[in-house]
């Protein structure tokens, strides 16, 4: 190759992925033409976003389009486009050396599915050229850079040179697809149609198709007849003539048919932008095509809303709700590119976070607002009056949407399964339409242990005297399921809700109430259960006889606990931990220890919750343990079994343990007790060194025991 040219690796994962493209079977390789197209008016839309603050950019070319050329003869597919078009750094970073964090991702999905539709989503689109093709060239020239050529035929490198050879493109990008053997049916102008109409019909540029195409021409037999030649030249003229005519003879110029090539240029998709439409006229199946185009999602969205506003302001959007949630919903702090903001139908971004708000990042779909300047800066954006009535509409229609999903049983399930979350982050975040979230709200419960209920159901099972609804965090539904803080309302009778989302415990602690009823947390010290007078004079009682255990338990368990009181919250475990009113439960403890540990490596941000140890007064060990105190406080095996029975208590609770080899070992203690051995008996026998058998002795006299 020539002088200028440099060779690059590619990234370790993107070349994986090429080679699986280059060697496996998948379904749908045709989309590698719907993520060229997208990728063309990506970089269109950029252009065209740049020429709005600098008209100059478009001194390289006013016309903005893509174009599709098949070149039969060479087995070559062009895609060409007139957007910002790539720098030679570029080319380097953004074709194959810079990782993208999808790629991973779509290599374990697509090698199980064995369909790659679903690249887009993974922003690895460019690679699905190699479905199709076994090299791939890409000539591109941007404002700023010469005119450079990538180029690779999958493997380890790529290349990019210096481009002397091929006609200046102005501005934009060419993707030269040398297509494999068995997929020349790309260059068939029936098969680039129906790919362009599937996938790609609801693309904002123009998508021309340039083809040969062979057509019956008359011409006449004899040259030298000059006349009939320009007769010729306007078929229509002639024809209008012959009706006219028609009692005349025939001209009597000798013609014959032939076939000849024509080049037909053809602009395949229509780009009067959907949502301009009156939504009674656009058919479900448009819908479904645009949100493909627009997202790269392979599967329908779950559901739309198309409307516009218009009085003092004026907009007009679709949002879509899909049907699953992407591989990366809550991974990190990446940009999501969901609505897209066009001003008077010229695009503008597609990155604006003050669009709609964080909770609502799943929603997909584009607003075109009549009232927004054309050149708008970031800057202008944030305080925009605008912008922030457009986004107050959006959430609003986006709450009607959910509705709209929530009146079919299926897709609402597969709705919460997939953005649950989002609801939840919703009730945390958004104080406004808090209350109107809680309603999409299921959790499973004592009383609901198949199919999750929602808040509004539950209330419909309170039992009368039941003033609040209970709730009790964990990390799983089995974990909470066996928690000794449901014994009591249990039998009581009154239904505990199980929240084992760590985000439940953000939720619920906005959200408060539901229709007037408080949301308590059952593992929470100052429940509530309205027992009789009677109960409540009983346990005063109690609470007074067992003053001097619960002074004697803190003593010695010291700092651990905050205090130790008598708890009527339990009744078949003797002992449990209960947190602050305020403070954080079992479960928020765990998730900020986890937090804190994945985010600074240390847990030196995490505060514990202040515990109480709470006993169960009529509980035939606290009884015991009583008697024992009362005898002698400080006896050591009381002193062993108070910080046992806390322990155990904390694990019940849902805590982890500080130290867990104290714990084994008083545990270990126990057990020897239990087997009646002597407490220093050591587990190491100490034989004289001398008096060993050595171990081949052992094997020895062992084999010919067995023989
Ligand atoms: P994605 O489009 O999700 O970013 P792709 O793999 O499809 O991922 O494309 C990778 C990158 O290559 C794009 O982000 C863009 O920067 C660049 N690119 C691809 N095609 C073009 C093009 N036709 N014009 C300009 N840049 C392009
Ligand atoms: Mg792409």
């Amino acid at each position: 190759m020539s002088g200028n040219t440099e060779t690059f690796s590619f990234q370790a994962e993107i070349s994986q992925l090429m080679s699986l493209f280059v060697n496996a079977v998948y379904q749908n390789k045709e989309i590698f033409l719907r993520e060229l197209i997208s990728n063309a008016s990506d970089a269109l839309d950029k252009v065209r976003y740049q020429s709005l603050t600098d008209p100059s950019v478009l001194d390289s070319g006013k016309d903005l389009r893509i174009t599709i050329i098949p070149d039969v003869a060479n087995k070559v597919l062009i895609i060409r486009d007139t957007g910002i078009g790539m720098t030679k750094a570029d080319l380097i970073n953004n074709l194959g050396t810079i990782a993208k964090s999808g790629t991973k991702s779509f290599m374990e999905m697509v090698q199980e599915t064995k369909d790659a539709s679903m690249i887009g989503q993974f922003g690895v689109g460019f690679y699905s050229a190699y479905l199709v093709a076994d090299e791939v060239e890409v000539i591109s020239k941007h404002n700023d850079d010469e005119q450079y050529i990538w180029r690779s035929s999958a493997g380890q490198n790529f290349t990019v040179t210096r481009d002397t050879v091929n006609e200046p493109i102005g501005r934009g990008s060419e993707v030269r697809l040398h297509l494999k053997e068995d997929q020349l049916e790309y260059l068939e102008e029936r098969r680039i149609k129906e790919v362009v109409k599937k996938h790609s019909e609801f693309i904002s540029y123009p998508i021309h198709l340039i083809f040969q195409k062979e057509v019956e021409k008359e011409v006449p037999v004899d040259e030298s007849e000059e006349a009939a030649d320009d007769e010729d030249k306007d078929e229509n003229k002639a024809k209008i003539e012959e009706i006219e005519d028609e009692d005349e003879e025939k001209p009597s110029a000798k013609t014959k048919k032939v076939k000849q090539n024509e080049t037909v240029d053809e602009e395949l998709n229509q780009t009067k932008p959907i949502w301009t439409r009156n939504p009674d006229t656009v058919q479900k199946e448009e819908y479904n095509a645009f949100y493909k185009s627009l997202t790269n999602d392979w599967e329908d969205p779950l559901a739309v809303k198309h409307f516009s506003v218009e009085g003092q302001l004026e907009f007009r959007s679709i949002l879509f709700t899909p049907q699953r949630a992407p591989f990366d919903l809550f991974e990190g702090k990446k940009k999501r590119n969901n609505i897209k903001l066009y001003v008077r139908r010229v695009f503008i971004m597609d990155d604006c976070d003050e669009l709609i708000p964080e909770w609502l990042n799943f929603v997909k779909g584009i607003v075109d607002s009549e009232d927004l300047p054309l050149n708008l800066s970031r800057e202008v954006l944030q305080q925009n009056k605008i912008l922030k009535v457009i986004r107050k509409n959006l959430v609003k229609k986006c709450i009607e949407m959910f509705a709209e999903i929530a009146e079919d049983k299926d897709n609402f399930n597969k709705f919460y399964e997939a953005f649950g979350k989002n609801i939840k982050l919703g009730i945390h975040e958004d104080s406004q339409n808090r209350a109107k979230l809680a309603e999409y709200l299921r959790y499973n419960s004592t009383k609901s242990t198949d199919e999750v209920t929602s808040l509004k159901d539950y209330i419909t099972r309170m039992p009368e005297n039941q003033k609040f609804i209970y709730y009790i965090t964990g990390e799983s539904r089995q974990a909470v399921e066996s928690s000794p803080f449901l014994e009591v309302l249990k039998r009581k009778g009154y239904e505990v809700l199980f929240l084992v989302d760590p985000i439940d415990e953000y939720a619920v602690q906005q959200l408060k109430e539901y229709e007037g009823k408080e949301l308590k947390s059952i593992s929470k010290e100052g429940l509530d259960l309205d027992d009789s007078e009677d109960e409540k004079k009983k346990f005063e009682e109690q609470k007074k006889a067992l003053e001097p255990l619960c002074a004697a338990v803190k003593e010695i368990l010291g700092d651990k606990v905050e205090k130790v009181v008598v708890t009527d919250l339990i009744s078949e475990s003797p002992c449990v931990i209960l947190t602050g009113q305020f403070g954080w439960s079992a479960n928020m403890e765990r998730i900020m220890k986890s937090q804190a540990l994945r985010d600074s490596g240390g847990m030196s941000s995490y505060m514990a919750s202040k515990r109480t140890l709470g006993l169960q007064p009529t509980h035939p060990i606290i009884r015991e343990l009583q008697a024992k105190v009362a005898a002698d406080k400080n006896d050591k095996t009381v002193r062993d079994l108070v910080n046992l029975m806390y322990e155990t208590s904390l694990l019940a609770s849902g805590f982890s343990l500080e130290d867990p080899s104290t714990f084994a070992n008083r545990i270990y203690r126990m057990v020897k007790l239990g087997l009646s051995l002597d407490e220093d008996e050591s587990a190491i026998a100490q034989p004289d060194s001398a008096d060993a058998p050595a171990l081949e002795e052992i094997t020895d006299s062992n084999m010919e025991e067995i023989d």
